[in-house]
């Protein structure tokens, strides 16, 4: 069993539910859509969500130029949390009541790439990330470039938490007349719609029409 890159991000509670196995932690970076990235800031904490790609160490964020927080997160520490929900826990008493969930929290001093490569290479990713898109659209400019800030974030410390199956009901309830059990939540995607202003003959790209009615893990 893997064991916690560093004591911040070893989990306190629900300990058996941790996963620092970094196969698995990927995955659950992959599966989600969303990076809720927080920050220190001058005038206070901010959590904001924002898009993100990977690679096997290192996790990617864009944002203008002018984006506060993305500058204010620039050579300092940051903590990235992907959150997936699949289900409601529904227990015999609210206070066994839970979520099935997987989530991943990320640690590490975000630094600003410069190298123009680097930097679009990193940008591919994040826009891959879910679908793949960029070899299909038109490639950014000089000037789309100037007004982009990428981050890029080590995947070196962080925590899986991952919670699957039933209610954890107490002994003395599970005779009672009190309902159990799990509502499942699952995503998929719905039929596309095209811009009300593609011009005539432009097709879809092929892997977004695949995704069309599909089920998102
Ligand atoms: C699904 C999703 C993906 C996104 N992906 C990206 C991304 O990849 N890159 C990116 O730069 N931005 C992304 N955004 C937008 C991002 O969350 C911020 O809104 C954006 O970066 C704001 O920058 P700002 O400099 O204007 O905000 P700031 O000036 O830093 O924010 C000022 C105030 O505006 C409010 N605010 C800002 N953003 C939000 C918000 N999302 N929701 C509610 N209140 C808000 C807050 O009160 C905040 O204190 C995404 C948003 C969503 C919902």
């Amino acid at each position: 069993m893997s064991e916690a890159a560093s004591k911040r991000v070893t989990m306190r509670r629900g300990t058996n539910r941790a996963e620092y196995d970094p196969a698995t932690m990927r995955e659950v970076l992959d599966a989600g859509m969303v990076a809720h990235v927080g920050v220190a800031t001058d005038d206070g904490p901010i959590v904001l969500p924002m898009a993100y790609g990977r690679t096997d160490n290192t996790l990617f964020l864009h944002g203008a130029v002018a984006n506060a927080m993305l500058r204010a997160g620039t050579d300092v520490d940051v903590c990235v949390t992907v959150t997936l929900v699949d289900g409601l826990v529904i227990a015999r008493t609210p206070f066994h009541n839970s979520m099935n969930y997987r989530s991943v929290v990320v640690r590490g001093t975000a630094t600003r790439i410069d190298d123009p490569d680097a930097k679009i290479a990193a940008l591919k990713i994040i826009n891959d990330h879910v679908v793949e898109i960029w070899d299909t659209a038109r490639p950014p400019s000089e000037s789309d470039l100037k007004k982009t800030l990428v981050l890029e974030v080590p995947l070196d410390e962080m925590s899986a938490k991952i919670r699957a199956g039933d209610p954890v009901d107490e002994d003395q309830d599970l005779d009672g007349p009190h309902w159990a059990g799990v509502l499942p939540l699952t995503r998929s995607w719905g039929d596309i719609v095209p811009a009300a202003d593609l011009v005539d003959g432009v097709d879809t790209p092929v892997n977004v029409a695949g995704l069309a009615g599909q089920r998102r893990t």
